[in-house]
C-alpha cells in the first residue's frame, strides 16, 4: 500500500478512476482488512464516510453494516463466518457472485476476484431494480405461455373446424377438428402450406362444391380474398356437409371456419319431408299435391291432358267405428300401398286427410286412360283386406276430372273431381263417375234441400199419403203403406226419393222417422182391425238406438196393435253391422210387430238375407215388374222369390202392379199381396179412409174380384 501512496498523482487518478465506477468498489486485503472502497459502496451499504476508515477489518464492517439493517436474515457473526468462508474459498481465482439482502429489502450483488498478494477486489451492485424487472419479463413469459395453453386448448376445442392464413395464403394454424373434418395428411397441416395444395387435395379426395364446378369454387375464393370479403359455401366430402365460412382479417389474411353440417341438413331434410307427406302413410299431402298442381298448369296451357282423380273410400267409417283407431290407420296404410301399386311411377298419389285420396295424371292423359286407371283403383280397393287377422271389406268411389276441359287450374279441377266424387257416392258407391257440367247445380239443389229439411219437421210441411196393398186371397185391401211427402213453401211437393238420401246423411231422418212412425200409427187405429199400416225404415234409424223406444211411443200412445203395424226395411240394413240390427229386429217382432224386406232384389240381392231373418214378407221391387214382359229373367227371378217365400213361410207382395197382365202374372205365380197403380196410387189419409169404405159398401157384391181403381 506504501508503495502506492508514494505514486502521488497516480494514486489521485487511480482514486478518481475507483470513484468513477459506476457500482460499489472495495478491496479486501488478504487478512479480512479494507483497503480500498468508493463512495457507491458507502451508499449501497449505507455506511456513513466518517465510520469508515483504511484497514477496517471485516468484522467491523459487518457490525456497522448489522447496525444498518443490513443482511437481516442472519445474525452477524454467522453472516461473517460464511462470507469469509466464500472469500477464502474463492482464492482459487475464481470470479464469484453472491446476493446479499440488505436492509429494506434491496438485494446487493456481489463479485468477487481474488488477486493474490493484493487480495479481494470486490464489486457491489444493487440489483433490487434489475432483479425485479427480470421478474415482470419471467411473469410476462409465463403469462404469454399460459395465454397459449388456453389459446390452444380454445382452438383446439371449439366443434368447428379453424384454419388461419396469413395475406399470402400460408396456412398459419389449424385446430384439430379442422384435421378431423377434411382428414388431411400431417404435410398439408404444416404452417406455409398454400390453399391451392390444400384445395387440390380435396378434389382429389372427392370434395365437391358450387355444383361440382371446383374451378369455380377457386375462382370464387380467390376474389374473395382479394376483395377482404366474408364468404361461406358449402363443401361436400365422404357424404358429408360441411359449412365453410371465411372471415377476412386486417392484415389481408384470412380465417375460415368449418362446420359440419350434416345432421342438421338432415333434420332440415326431414322437417321438409314432414311438411310435404302424410305421416300415417308416407304418401304427399295436400300440400304436395296442390304444390304438383300448381306446377302442372303450365303443361295444361300447352294441350297435354291432365286428370286429376279424387277418391273416397265408402264404408271405412264403420270400421274405423267398430274396430278402433289402430286398425283403421292400418287398413289407411294397406290402402295407400294399393293405391301406390295401382299407379305408374309419373302419378302422384296423395292423402288428403281422413280417407280421401287423390291422384294426379300427368303427361297426355285421355279420358279412356283415366277411366282405366279408376277401374282399377275401385277393384284393387274392392278386394278384401286382411288387417291383423280381420278381413276387411271396404271400397273406393272415385271422381274425374280431366284438364283443360273440366277446368284449366289445380283449383277447378279439384272442385269438379269432388264433384264428380260425390256423384259417384250417390250412385251406389265403388264405381267411378266423370265430371258433368250441371253437376254443380244439382249439388246447389242439395244444399238447399237440406237447409229447408232442417226447419220442415217444425213447421210441419210434412205429410203422410197411404198406398193400399191388396191381399189376392182375401180380395180386399189388408194394409196401406205410408209414404212420406214434403211440401216446402212456395214450392211443389218433394218426392221422397229426392230428400229421403238427405235426411239420411244429415241425421234429420231420425226425428222424420219417429214423426211419419206416430202419424201412420195415429191414422192407422182408426181403420178396421183387419187393416195393417206399414212404414218404411232407414237403415239410419237403426244406427240412432232409441228405435225401439220410438216404435213403442208411437204403439201406446196411438193404441194401435202392434200386429197392425209392418216395418218395411231394405237388404242394405242387413249389409254391415249385422248383429245388433237382428237383435233389434227380433226384439220388434216379439212385440208382435211384422218385418218386410223392402224393394227386394234390387241391392246386393243375396238371397242369403232371408235366411239371416224370419222375414214377415218380401216386397218384390217394382224394376221387376216393368220388366216382366221384355226379360224373361225376370218373370223367373219374381216365381224363385215368390217359391222361396212360400217355403220359408213369407209371403209375397208384388209392388208396382200397373196393368191387369202384371197383376195375373203374379197371381199365377201364387203372389200373397199386390201394390201398384193399378189399384190406387198413394193419397191422402181422407181418400184412404173413403177407399176402405167403398170396399166395405161393396163387399159381397164385388164377388171375388179384386176392386180396381178406375
Ligand atoms: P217404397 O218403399 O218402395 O215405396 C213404394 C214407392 O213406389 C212409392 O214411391 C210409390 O209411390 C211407388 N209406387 C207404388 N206403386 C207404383 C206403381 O205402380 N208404379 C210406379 N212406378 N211406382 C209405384 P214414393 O212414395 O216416391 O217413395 C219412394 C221411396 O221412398 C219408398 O219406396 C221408400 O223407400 C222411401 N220412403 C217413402 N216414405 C218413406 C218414409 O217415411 N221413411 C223412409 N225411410 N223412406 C220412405
Ligand atoms: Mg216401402
Ligand atoms: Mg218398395
Amino acid at each position: 500500500m506504501d508503495s502506492m501512496s508514494n505514486q502521488g498523482g497516480n494514486i489521485l487518478l487511480l482514486d478518481a478512476a475507483i470513484q468513477a465506477i459506476p457500482y460499489g468498489f472495495c478491496v479486501w486485503s488478504p487478512h479480512f482488512e479494507l483497503i480500498v472502497w468508493n463512495q457507491h459502496y458507502l451508499d449501497i451499504y449505507g455506511f456513513p464516510a466518517r465510520r469508515i476508515y483504511k484497514g477496517m477489518p471485516l468484522e467491523e464492517v459487518v457490525q456497522i453494516s448489522a447496525e444498518h439493517g443490513n443482511h437481516p436474515d442472519q445474525s452477524p457473526r454467522d453472516f461473517l463466518e460464511a462470507y469469509k468462508a466464500e472469500l477464502l474459498a474463492n482464492r482459487s481465482g475464481l470470479r464469484s457472485k453472491v446476493r446479499e439482502l440488505m436492509d429494506g429489502g434491496r438485494i446487493v450483488e456481489t463479485a468477487h476476484v481474488y488477486s493474490p498478494g493484493l487480495g479481494w477486489v470486490v464489486t457491489h451492485e444493487d440489483v433490487t431494480d434489475e432483479i425485479a424487472s427480470s421478474e415482470i419479463v419471467q411473469r410476462r413469459k409465463f403469462d404469454l405461455e399460459r395465454q397459449n395453453l388456453r389459446f390452444d386448448a380454445a382452438v383446439n376445442n371449439i366443434s368447428q373446424g379453424l384454419s388461419m392464413h396469413d395475406a399470402q395464403g400460408r396456412l398459419v394454424i389449424t385446430n384439430q377438428p379442422y384435421q378431423r373434418i377434411y382428414n388431411l395428411p400431417p404435410h398439408l397441416l404444416r404452417p406455409g402450406t398454400a390453399l391451392d395444395a390444400i384445395l387440390d387435395h380435396l378434389s382429389n379426395a372427392g370434395m365437391t362444391t358450387h355444383n361440382g364446378d371446383l374451378e369455380a369454387y377457386r375462382r370464387w375464393r380467390r376474389d374473395l380474398i382479394a376483395r377482404r370479403e366474408y364468404g361461406k359455401a358449402i363443401h361436400e366430402l365422404n357424404g358429408r356437409v360441411i359449412l365453410m365460412q371465411s372471415h377476412p382479417m386486417k392484415d389481408g389474411g384470412w380465417v375460415t371456419t368449418h362446420e359440419d353440417i350434416t345432421e342438421q341438413r338432415q333434420q332440415e331434410e326431414r322437417i321438409r319431408h314432414m311438411a310435404r307427406h302424410d305421416a300415417l302413410t308416407g304418401l304427399p299431402n295436400r300440400v304436395q299435391f296442390i304444390e304438383a298442381m300448381d306446377a302442372a298448369e303450365a303443361a295444361i296451357l300447352r294441350g297435354e291432358g291432365i286428370a286429376v282423380l279424387c277418391i273416397d273410400l265408402d264404408h271405412f267409417k264403420q270400421v274405423n267405428d267398430s274396430l278402433g283407431h289402430s286398425i283403421g290407420d292400418k287398413l289407411l296404410q294397406h290402402v295407400a300401398g294399393r293405391l301406390k301399386a295401382a299407379t305408374r311411377e309419373n302419378d302422384l298419389v296423395a292423402r288428403l286427410g281422413g280417407d280421401e285420396f287423390a291422384l294426379l295424371l300427368r303427361g297426355g292423359v285421355s279420358p279412356t286412360d283415366a277411366a282405366t286407371v279408376a277401374e282399377r283403383i275401385v277393384t284393387s280397393i274392392g278386394t278384401p283386406f286382411m288387417v291383423d287377422d280381420h278381413q276387411l271389406v271396404i271400397g273406393a268411389s272415385v271422381g274425374i276430372s280431366i284438364a283443360p276441359a273440366d277446368g284449366e287450374d289445380g283449383e277447378a279441377l279439384m272442385k269438379n273431381a269432388d264433384l264428380a266424387l260425390y256423384k259417384a257416392k250417390t250412385d251406389g258407391r265403388s264405381t267411378y263417375h266423370f265430371f258433368e257440367t250441371g253437376m254443380d247445380a244439382a249439388i246447389q239443389k242439395r244444399r238447399s234441400i237440406e237447409a229447408g229439411l232442417r226447419l220442415a219437421l217444425g213447421r210441419e210441411e210434412f205429410r203422410l199419403v197411404f198406398q193400399p196393398l191388396v191381399g189376392l186371397e182375401e180380395n180386399r185391401i189388408t194394409c196401406f203403406e205410408a209414404l212420406l211427402r214434403w211440401d216446402p213453401p212456395g214450392r211443389a211437393t218433394v218426392a221422397p226419393g229426392d230428400f229421403i238420401p238427405v235426411a239420411e246423411e244429415t241425421g234429420l231422418i231420425v226425428p222424420i222417422g219417429e214423426w211419419v212412425l206416430r202419424e201412420a200409427c195415429r191414422t192407422a187405429v182408426s181403420w178396421p182391425d183387419n187393416v195393417r199400416v206399414a212404414v218404411n225404415l232407414s237403415p239410419a234409424q237403426f244406427k240412432s238406438k232409441h228405435l225401439y223406444e220410438t216404435v213403442m211411443v208411437a204403439l201406446t200412445e196411438s193404441g194401435l196393435d202392434p200386429r197392425r203395424l209392418e216395418l218395411e226395411i231394405t237388404e242394405s240394413l242387413l249389409l254391415t253391422d249385422n248383429e245388433p240390427t237382428l237383435r233389434l229386429l227380433h226384439k220388434l217382432r216379439a212385440l208382435g210387430v211384422r218385418i218386410s224386406m223392402d224393394d227386394f232384389g234390387t241391392g246386393y240381392s243375396s238371397l242369403s238375407y232371408l235366411r239371416s231373418f224370419p222375414f214377415d214378407k218380401i216386397k218384390i221391387d217394382r224394376s221387376f215388374m216393368r220388366d216382366l214382359k221384355t226379360r224373361s229373367d225376370s218373370l223367373a227371378i219374381v216365381q224363385a222369390v215368390i217359391g222361396l217365400g212360400h217355403s220359408l213361410g213369407m209371403s209375397t207382395t208384388a209392388e208396382g202392379i200397373e196393368t191387369t197382365e202384371q197383376l195375373e202374372a203374379v197371381r199365377a205365380h201364387g203372389c200373397n199381396e199386390v201394390q201398384g197403380f193399378l189399384f190406387s196410387p198413394p193419397v191422402a189419409a181422407s181418400s184412404a179412409a173413403e177407399l176402405l169404405a167403398a170396399e166395405r159398401r161393396t163387399t159381397g157384391a164385388a164377388d171375388g174380384k179384386v176392386q180396381k181403381r178406375a
